[in-house]
C-alpha cells in the first residue's frame, strides 16, 4: 500500500494510492463541529492540546477546537525546538510529533482499516538536514517507516502531472501559502524528473498574519475586545473561521468577543485590509522568476497550494502577474495536493503506478572525508549518490584510512548538500547537512594506507531505503553491509524514545494554572466591594497601588524591553532572558502576591543568545511569557497597553510609549507606569510618567 503524508506546520494530510488515484483519507471528521467546511474533513491539524475535561493529550481537530491550551507541534519539530510544554509538563518536540504521526496511523487504522506502516512524507522545500532527520525519526517511532522524504513543491508538481498526464508540462510554479509562511518554487521537468530550480519565501507571512488583519477589522467594529483567555481563544477561532468563509461568501457575521452580538465584515473590507499582506506574498514569485531570468510566458502552470492561496484576492493578484496559467482548484486541491503527490511518489517508488514520471532524491548522499593541509584537518562532504538521482541507484567510491596502522574507522553517512559543512556530530544541524549515522569498521592490519583502501557502495532502493556496503579492495573482504534504518536514540541521541512516546500518549496532562490570569476575576469591582480582601503589604511601590479596590494591580511587564537592561542597543548589546528573569525576580520580591504578566515581542527568541532560545520557547509554551503574534503593528506594546488598561494594571517598561499616550491617557495617571534600571545585575524600579 502506498501512502503519502503531508506533515504540514498547520495541517497534516494523509493520502494513499488506491490503484487509480491518490485518495485523501479523512481521519478526524467527527471532531469538526462547526468547522465542518468543504474539504476540512481531509485535514488533521498538526496540533496537540490540553483540556481540563479530558484525561489525555488531544490531537487534531480536538486539539484545535476544544483545548484550553493548543500547541502547534510539527512547526516546533521542524524548527529544532528541543522541548514543548504541553500542559504543565515539557516533552521532547520529537516525542510530541511522534504522537501526531501515531494518531494519524491509529485513525487510519480505526477509521479506514488501513495499516500505514511506510509512507513518503513531505517536508517544506529547503528543510535543513536536521529537520528532515527529526521528521523521519518521529515517524519511525510512531511505526511509520518514512525512508523517503520529498519536498512539498515537488510533491505538488508530481500530483499535478499525474493528474493531467501531459508530456508537455515542463515548467511549473508552486505558490504555496499556508498558515505560517509563503513558499514559491519554480520546478523544471528533466527526463521525467522534477527539479526545484528556484525557491523564495517569506517566513512569518501566512494565514496567521491574515487572521490578525481581520481581527483588527472586527475589533474596530466591536464594542469590546476579548476578556480573559477563554474568550480570547474562542475569538481567535471565530476570526479564522470567518476568514475562511470570506473565501466563498461575500459577507460574514463574526461573533464579537464574548459572543453576545456579531459584527458584519464584507469581502471588500477584508480585501482592503489584507491587500498589503498579499502584495508582500507576491514578492517571492517575482523574485523567483528574476532568479532564473524567466518571464511568466516561460511557465506552463502555476499551482496554487495551501489554505491562504484559496483567498480569491490571492488568486486574482497572482493571476495579474502570471496571466491565465493558474491551475483550477478542482484539478489541484490546494489543501491536499501535497499529500496526494507524496502518495503518487510512494506508488511510483513501489511500482504500483507505472507512469512516465520519476521521483528523485532531494539531497545528495555521501560520507565525510578528511584531508590534511599542513597541521589542519579539513573535513568535507564526499558525495556518493548525487541529488536528483532516480531510484533505484547504486554508486560507489574508493577511500583509504588516513593513518598507517589504523585499526578502526568511523564511516559517517551524510545526507545534504556537498557544498555545506560536515562539522557537527550526528543528528546536529549543519546547514542543509545531516549525519544520519556513523558505522564503525574494523580494519585488518596493514602498513601502507593504500593497502587498506576500500570501496564504499551506497544503494538506494525504490523505497528510499539506503544500504551501505564497504569492501576491502585488496581481498574483497566485506567490512560492512548494512541498511541505514536507525533514526532512533540509540544511534544518534536525537531520536525519539519509545518509552517517552508511550508515556506522552498515556499521560494525563495538567493545565497550567489559569485562575490567576482570568481577567474577569480581577476587574469585577462589584465583587470586590462585597468581599474586601486583605491586601498584602507591598514594600517599595505600595503607595502607588493605593486606590485599587482590594487587590494589588497586576504588573504588566514589557519583557522585551527589560531584557535589554541598561545595555545600549547602538553599542551592540544584546537582550537576554537571564536579565529579564533577574528583573522579574526583583519585581516578585517587591510585590509578593502580585500577578506578573510578561509580554515579549514576536521576534524575542531570535534576539536572545542561542543557548536561551529553547528556554524562551518553553516559557512561551508554558504561558510564563506572552509572545505577541508576528507582524503586530507596534510590537508587544499594543497588546501590553490594552491588557494593562483592561486589567487596571501597572505597566513596567522603559519605553517612551509616546505614540500611544493619546489613546492610553490612563498611562499618565498616578502609579500606572514603572521604569527599571539595572546596575550590575541589581534592579531598581521607579514610577515614571510617559513622555509625550
Ligand atoms: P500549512 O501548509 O502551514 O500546514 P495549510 O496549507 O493547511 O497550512 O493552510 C492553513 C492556513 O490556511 C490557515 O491559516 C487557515 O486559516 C488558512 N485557510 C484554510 N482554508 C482557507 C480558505 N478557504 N480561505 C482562506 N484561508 C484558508
Ligand atoms: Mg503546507
Amino acid at each position: 500500500m502506498s501512502f503519502g503524508i503531508d506533515f504540514g506546520t498547520t495541517n497534516s494530510v494523509l493520502a494513499h494510492w488506491n490503484g487509480e488515484d491518490a485518495e485523501v483519507l479523512a481521519l478526524d471528521a467527527t471532531n469538526l463541529d462547526d468547522w465542518n467546511y468543504p474539504g476540512f474533513a481531509s485535514l488533521f491539524p498538526s496540533m496537540v492540546g490540553v483540556s481540563s475535561v479530558r484525561d489525555r493529550v488531544l490531537f487534531g481537530w480536538e486539539a484545535k477546537l476544544r483545548s484550553e491550551q493548543a500547541v502547534p507541534a510539527a512547526k516546533r519539530l521542524l524548527a529544532g525546538d528541543s522541548d514543548i510544554m504541553v500542559g504543565t509538563r515539557s516533552w521532547p518536540a520529537s516525542t510530541v510529533s511522534a504522537g501526531i504521526f501515531r494518531t494519524i496511523r491509529d485513525r487510519a487504522n480505526s477509521e479506514q482499516l488501513l495499516d500505514v506502516d511506510t509512507a513518503v512524507v513531505t517536508v517544506p522545500a529547503n528543510s535543513a538536514g536536521a529537520a528532515r532527520f527529526r521528521t523521519r525519526a518521529a515517524a519511525r517511532e510512531a511505526g511509520i517507516r518514512a525512508d523517503s522524504l520529498i519536498n512539498e513543491p515537488t510533491a505538488a508538481a508530481l500530483y499535478y502531472k499525474q493528474q493531467i498526464g501531459s508530456d508537455a508540462l515542463e515548467n511549473v510554479v508552486t505558490f504555496d501559502w499556508g498558515g505560517g509562511t509563503i513558499d514559491v518554487t519554480i520546478l523544471e521537468a528533466e527526463e521525467g524528473l522534477f527539479e526545484e530550480r528556484a525557491a523564495r519565501g517569506v517566513a512569518q507571512l501566512g494565514g496567521l498574519e491574515i487572521d490578525q488583519a481581520l481581527r483588527n477589522l472586527v475589533l474596530a467594529k466591536a464594542k469590546h475586545g476579548p476578556q480573559g483567555f477563554a474568550e480570547e481563544a474562542a475569538f481567535v477561532r471565530d476570526v479564522e473561521l470567518a476568514k475562511i468563509r470570506l473565501s466563498t461568501e461575500s459577507v460574514v457575521a463574526v461573533p464579537s468577543p464574548g459572543g453576545r452580538s456579531s459584527v458584519e465584515i464584507t469581502r471588500e473590507e477584508f480585501e482592503d485590509a489584507i491587500r498589503p499582506i498579499v502584495t508582500k506574498a507576491i514578492g517571492p514569485l517575482q523574485h523567483c522568476l528574476a532568479d532564473l531570468d524567466r518571464v511568466p510566458e516561460d511557465i506552463d502552470s502555476v499551482l496554487m497550494i495551501g489554505g491562504s492561496s484559496q483567498i480569491p484576492l490571492v488568486r486574482q493578484m497572482v493571476g495579474e502577474v502570471m496571466g491565465d496559467r493558474l491551475v483550477s482548484a478542482d484539478v489541484c486541491d490546494p489543501m491536499t495536493a501535497v499529500a496526494q503527490g507524496a502518495a503518487v511518489a510512494a506508488a511510483i517508488n513501489s511500482g504500483d503506478l507505472e507512469i512516465d514520471l520519476a521521483v528523485g532524491t532531494t539531497h545528495a548522499l555521501g560520507t565525510a572525508s578528511t584531508r590534511t593541509d599542513g597541521d589542519t584537518e579539513i573535513r568535507s562532504f564526499s558525495q556518493i549518490i548525487p541529488r536528483n538521482a532516480t531510484l533505484p541507484r547504486s554508486q560507489e567510491r574508493t577511500y583509504r584510512p588516513n593513518r598507517p596502522g589504523q585499526k578502526r574507522l568511523g564511516v559517517e553517512i551524510w545526507e545534504g548538500d556537498p557544498a555545506d559543512p560536515v562539522n557537527k556530530k550526528t543528528g546536529a544541524d549543519n546547514g542543509s547537512n545531516i549525519c544520519l549515522t556513523e558505522l564503525k569498521i574494523d580494519l585488518p592490519a596493514f602498513r601502507d594506507p593504500n593497502e587498506a583502501s576500500f570501496t564504499l557502495t551506497y544503494t538506494y532502493d525504490v523505497n528510499g531505503l539506503l544500504e551501505v556496503r564497504a569492501v576491502l579492495d585488496r581481498t574483497q573482504e566485506v567490512l560492512v553491509d548494512r541498511e541505514i534504518n536507525a533514526f532512533g536514540l540509540s544511534t544518534t541521541g536525537v531520536g525519539v524514545s519509545a518509552a517517552s512516546l508511550r508515556e506522552f500518549l498515556e499521560t494525563q496532562p495538567g493545565l497550567p494554572s489559569r485562575g490567576s490570569r482570568s481577567v474577569a476575576q480581577t476587574t469585577s469591582s462589584a465583587r470586590e466591594e462585597q468581599e474586601p480582601k486583605l491586601r498584602p503589604s507591598l514594600p517599595g511601590v505600595s503607595q502607588v497601588l493605593e486606590g485599587s479596590a482590594s487587590e494589588p494591580r497586576p504588573l504588566v511587564i514589557d519583557g522585551s524591553n527589560l531584557a535589554w537592561g541598561s545595555q545600549n542597543r547602538s553599542m551592540g548589546g544584546q537582550p537576554t532572558l537571564a536579565r529579564l528573569h533577574s528583573a522579574l525576580e526583583e519585581l516578585r520580591t517587591q510585590h509578593p502576591g502580585t500577578e506578573l504578566i510578561v509580554f515579549v515581542d514576536a521576534n524575542f527568541r531570535h534576539v536572545v543568545p542561542d543557548e536561551e532560545k529553547a528556554q524562551v520557547d518553553r516559557e512561551v509554551a508554558g504561558g510564563k511569557l506572552h509572545r505577541v503574534p508576528a507582524g503586530t503593528v507596534g510590537g508587544a506594546d499594543v497588546y501590553l497597553l490594552d491588557i494593562a488598561r483592561k486589567k487596571n494594571g501597572v505597566v513596567v517598561s522603559n519605553d517612551s510609549f509616546s505614540q500611544y499616550t493619546e489613546y492610553h491617557s490612563w498611562l499618565a495617571g498616578k502609579g500606572r507606569l514603572f521604569g527599571g534600571t539595572e546596575v550590575s545585575g541589581i534592579w531598581a524600579f521607579k514610577e515614571r510618567r510617559p513622555i509625550r
